[in-house]
């Protein structure tokens, strides 16, 4: 089959239209000169962003007496990461936090209002008053369609700056040399066409790959591309063992409940209707953090307390009446009613924890240059930001809201510096056959006579939700590891159907999950080397935190297509030296 391929060239591309594609692309193309261009698999307004529902952290100091600070907003951050993430970075989060708001409320972002008309703040989990004394309001959002609505409001900064759109074109190859970025290679869905895209710089932001897993809140395009592309360049992942576990995802579905609902006052019950988290969390209750709130739902499902002997706890907000639900949780009511025909604010909830966000990916600078090894050397001309990518500034454990904000930081942060050395950088020539080794892979697709990726997918997400979710021991890990490994070797012959050129979905559906299986393998290998607890990564045979061994970031190198090596980078610790972790 002849592939035809074209050559564009432009001084910057960044992969990814979602929150953090789009803010990278704004302050590129704020640049003189920089001629900017966004591929995205997806429409980029479809893209998971936009479901974002509870808010975006700031310390503000809108809604509480006691005011904020971004000192209080770094302390609860470094706490929530379980002492992993590099301070340096967290302090650049959470004090550009502050005029990043106003600056999108400036773009038009139509945030709610307090009824002294300022940015309204709501509760969210492990966001506190004075390092820990009480829960905070820190969350700035627009009802529960907070992402929505930055994607719109960045996606029209977009349009205004003349950003090129290549929407629909799935980007499938990297090119680099000797640490320097050349472009990269993309299909155009339409036509099946090739592009080759020659440029000085490239940012990779494409979102997170919680698709690994059986029971998820991520929308089926979540498939890792960008980390198992660079990844199979010889390039590090950093610190995929941590990835997060949301409590609140609708029993069986997966769809996510937001934070939100329980920092407007909506409260956990066990089959007893007791508010069980009183005790696993004294003071934060149902506001603990994520990973501390999911292990918790977990033992009272396995001590005999989950909702009719099912699955699940209820997520009780029929306190807080309908005028309340109907104004500040609009769409979390509006799913309910629609997937499980619950009204909650007459019935409760019924959820369980959903695969919702990869702590890891990879590793950057706090500019958003892509790392080369845990010593720090950088690849020319690479960058990555949004979930995708490891600043480090959510460490172990994520918080609610830090995502959103991660987005518009970095991505900020990584559009400025790349427009600078796109400006002063060369082009790197473009090595003889570009599309060379994309071709070889599709066809490797088109050809295979194993099996179908359907199955391979449902093999993979049932050992991971198994093995490599809350709790994890060996075993278990070392079955999953070869697993993934049996699953990556059947993929390399795997079955598509429709082997034709326009708009075939069934051959990158196969090419996703090859991605997904790299980040399932790397995810997998790095949660068994990982001998501690620590956040989100719960060793049953190791439940204690080992600082003394593990405070270091883990970086992994692939070897050879299999072979996975392991190096590590110390931690940045600034102001807040690590501590037991209560809430
Ligand atoms: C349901 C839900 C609710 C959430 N609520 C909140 C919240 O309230 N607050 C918060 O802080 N965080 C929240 N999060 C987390 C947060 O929304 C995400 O981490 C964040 O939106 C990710 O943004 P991103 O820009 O990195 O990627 P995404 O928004 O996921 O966008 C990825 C982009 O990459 C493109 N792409 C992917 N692969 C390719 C490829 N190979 N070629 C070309 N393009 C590609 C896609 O087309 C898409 O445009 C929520 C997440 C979910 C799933």
């Amino acid at each position: 089959m002849s592939t035809r391929v074209e050559i564009h060239q432009l001084d910057a591309v960044v992969v990814g239209g979602g929150g953090s594609g789009l803010a990278a692309a704004v302050y590129l193309a704020r640049q003189p000169n920089i001629r900017t261009g966004v591929i995205s698999k997806l429409y980029p307004t479809r893209s998971h962003t936009g479901t974002a529902q509870g808010g975006v952290g700031a310390a503000l100091g809108n809604c509480d007496p006691e005011g904020d600070s971004w000192e209080w907003h770094m302390f609860d951050t470094v706490k929530g990461s379980d002492y992993l993430a590099d301070q340096d970075a967290v302090e650049v989060l959470c004090k550009e936090a502050i005029d990043l708001i106003y600056e999108l409320e400036h773009m038009g972002l139509p945030f709610s209002r307090t009824p002294e008309g300022r940015i309204a703040q709501r509760r969210f989990g492990g966001h506190t008053v004075n390092f820990g004394e009480k829960p905070s309001r820190r969350a700035c959002y627009a009802a529960d369609r907070t992402g929505h609505m930055i994607l719109q409001t960045l996606y029209q900064q977009c349009i205004k700056h003349s950003v090129e759109f290549y929407d629909e074109y799935q980007v499938i190859d990297l090119l680099v040399e000797g640490n320097r970025c050349q472009g990269v290679v993309a299909i155009e869905i339409d036509t099946g066409v090739l592009h080759v895209f020659h440029a000085k710089a490239v940012l990779f932001a494409t979102g997170g790959w919680g698709r690994m897993f059986e029971i998820t809140s991520n929308a089926v395009t979540l498939t890792g591309d960008a980390a198992a592309l660079v990844w199979r360049r010889g390039l590090p992942l950093e610190d995929m063992e941590f990835f997060q576990i949301h409590p609140t995802g609708i029993y069986k579905l997966g769809i996510l409940i937001t934070e939100g609902v329980r920092g407007e006052g909506g409260v956990l019950r066990n089959s007893e209707g007791e508010r069980f988290m009183e005790r696993y969390a004294p003071t934060m209750k149902d506001l603990a953090s994520r990973d501390v709130i999911s292990r918790a739902i977990y033992l009272e499902i396995k001590e005999g307390r989950g909702i009719g002997g099912k699955g699940c706890v209820n997520l009780d907000a029929t306190h807080l009446g309908r005028e309340v639900i109907e104004e500040k949780l609009p769409d979390i009511a509006d799913f309910c009613r629609t997937y499980i025909g619950v009204d909650p604010a007459v019935d409760p909830m019924p959820v369980q924890p959903t695969a919702h966000y990869a702590m890891g990916g990879l590793p950057t600078d706090v500019d958003g240059c892509l790392l080369a090894d845990a010593e720090g050397t950088l690849v020319d001309g690479v960058y990555s930001s949004g979930e995708c990518a490891c600043v480090s500034v959510h460490g172990a454990n994520r918080l609610g809201t830090n995502s959103l904000l991660d987005l518009i930081v970095f991505g900020r942060r990584a559009g400025l510096h790349m427009g600078a050395y796109a400006a002063a950088a060369d082009y790197v020539p473009l090595p003889d056959d570009p599309a060379g080794r994309a071709i070889e892979q599709l066809e490797r697709i088109r050809k295979g006579k194993g099996d179908r990726a359907a199955i391979l997918r449902d093999e993979m997400q049932a050992v991971m939700t198994e093995h490599v979710s809350v709790f994890r021991e060996e075993p278990g890990l070392s079955e999953a590891v070869a697993k993934v490994q049996e699953l990556r070797e059947r993929f390399r012959d795997v079955k598509i159907d429709d082997t034709s050129e326009r708009f075939n979905l069934d051959i990158l559906e196969a090419f996703e999950l090859g991605c997904l299986l790299d980040c399932a393998y790397s995810t997998a290998t790095a949660a068994q080397n990982r001998t501690e607890s620590r956040g989100a990564h719960y060793r049953e045979d190791y439940p204690k935190r080992n600082d003394e061994q593990w405070l270091k970031h883990t970086f992994q190198h692939l070897r050879n297509g299999d072979k996975v090596e392991f190096s590590y980078k110390p931690v940045t610790i600034t102001r807040y030296q690590p501590k037991e972790r209560v809430y």
